[in-house]
């Protein structure tokens, strides 16, 4: 129990990861009847969502609206220069937390997780907490 950390290749500048079956791996593995699952990215320019899987349109069209709210260059001050994507990490936010019942991710049927680049490709590590319900 506890902590799992899984690895997240990725190649664009923005990206969405469909990474909801290595998550359920890691769910089936700890063998939680019911819980809870925490999925928490720990860098500052990827973020955690939970979307349309089915359509990867879906993806797309999400990915370029925020690219519209969020400039890549808009007079940013941040040295490193890579503001937008920070931003956009803040708003998609760093973590999601889904039920587990009867060993399994309680997920709608149009739902996946995914992993959102805002800064790649690059190497990323997503961190799984799992917490058993106390019977
Ligand atoms: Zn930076």
């Amino acid at each position: 129990m506890g902590l799992t950390t899984i690895r997240v290749k990725t190649h664009e500048r923005t990206e969405f990861v469909n990474i909801t079956q290595q998550v359920k791996k890691s769910v089936h593995s700890e063998k939680v009847e019911r819980g809870l699952c925490t999925v928490y990215c720990p860098h500052t320019t990827a973020a955690i969502t939970i979307n349309e899987a089915a359509d990867p349109a879906v993806q797309r069209d999400i990915l370029m609206e925020l690219n519209k709210v969020v400039p890549l260059n808009d007079g940013y001050t941040h040295m490193e220069g890579n503001s937008a994507a920070h931003i956009k990490a803040s708003v998609i936010g760093e973590s999601v937390t889904v039920p587990i019942e009867n060993g399994s991710l309680v997920l709608g049927t149009w739902q996946g997780i995914f992993f959102c680049e805002f800064d790649g490709g690059r190497n990323r590590s997503v961190h799984i907490h799992i917490i058993r319900d106390q019977v």
